[in-house]
């Protein structure tokens, strides 16, 4: 469209607008979705890597746009949270997956996973009512606070302020913490003196590094000597092969998840057990 001036920046200047119109029907498409009931929840097991049983899921919002289908989360959030639509996006995904826990503990007993995992995005934290929000969430499903964990990126909570206070209410009404994507934010290890925090998510790319007939994996191990020494709970995120498993079983990890135990689908299998590792 700029090519008239045959200037790079004048093309760069038609991307960019190209770009905010792409972002703008988006938003657009995000408040119709919500109305028309598009968006569904997914859950991903959380395993003991130590007897491969679930032990708890992570819930994740799926989008089913009417004309493009599946768009990636990571692709909507943002733009959610720019327009602030994922103050109620996020409700939508909280309620869902709390009824969904409750039905859950109520129909498979000692199959059910112990805890759901929910995101919540920096917007979502700094709403002033969030925690009051969630209370009544937590008491309309009729679960433990406990039974729900808040997962909150280091980015969130940079800023300090209302996100901050947030986590500090819901921690104290009992919810729990995990602080996700750790180590690939800001000010990591700064935050867990500040905030509290029961659960270290360890971000993918370290996992990553732990690649077949490789060497060590510092970060992994690293972080496994944090979390242990403050007294924190850490699951390994993205893990994709038994080797990483195995590796992070030896290591000292509890718990881990990813596409080798299970991938997010609408309705787990808890009564599986999930993906057991040799002994070894
Ligand atoms: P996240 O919270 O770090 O979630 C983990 C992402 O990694 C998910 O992508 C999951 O499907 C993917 N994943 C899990 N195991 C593996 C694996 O072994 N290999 C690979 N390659 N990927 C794996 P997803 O569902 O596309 O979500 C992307 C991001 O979007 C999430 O990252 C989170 O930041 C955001 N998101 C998703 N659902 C919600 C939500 O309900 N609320 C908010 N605020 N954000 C959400
Ligand atoms: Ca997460
Ligand atoms: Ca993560
Ligand atoms: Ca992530």
């Amino acid at each position: 469209a700029a090519k008239a001036a045959g200037s790079q920046l004048m093309v760069y200047h038609a991307d960019l607008d190209e770009r905010a119109d792409e972002t703008a029907r988006l938003g657009a498409d995000l408040r119709h979705s919500l109305d028309d009931g598009d968006f569904h929840v997914v859950y991903q097991p959380i395993v003991e890597l130590r007897t491969g049983r679930v032990r708890a899921c992570e819930a994740l919002v799926r989008w089913r746009h009417p004309v493009r289908g599946f768009v990636s989360p990571a692709d909507f959030v943002p733009v959610a949270e720019d327009n602030g639509l994922i103050v109620e996006l996020g409700e939508f995904v909280m309620r869902t997956s709390c009824h969904r826990f409750a039905a859950w503990r109520r129909e498979l007993g000692a199959d059910a996973p112990s805890y759901i995992s929910v995101n919540v995005s920096a917007r979502q934290l700094s709403e002033p009512g969030f925690p009051t929000v969630v209370a009544g969430i937590i008491a309309e499903a009729g679960m433990e606070p406990a039974q729900l964990l808040v997962e909150v990126t280091e980015t969130a909570l940079f800023g300090g302020g209302t996100a901050v206070q947030a986590v500090e209410t819901l921690h104290g009404a009992g919810v729990g913490i995990a602080l996700d994507d750790f180590g690939t934010g800001h000010s990591s290890l700064g935050l867990l003196r500040t905030v509290p925090v029961d659960v270290l998510k360890v971000d993918k790319s370290f996992v990553d590094e732990i690649i077949e007939g490789g060497g060590r994996a510092v970060i992994v191990d690293a972080l496994i000597h944090v979390s242990k020494g403050l007294g924190l709970r850490a699951v390994a995120e993205g893990v994709e092969t038994a080797e990483q498993a195995a590796y992070l079983r030896d290591l000292g990890y509890e718990f881990a998840q990813g596409y080798f135990f299970g991938r997010p689908v609408p309705d787990p299998d808890f009564t599986g057990n999930g993906q057991v590792l040799a002994a070894g």
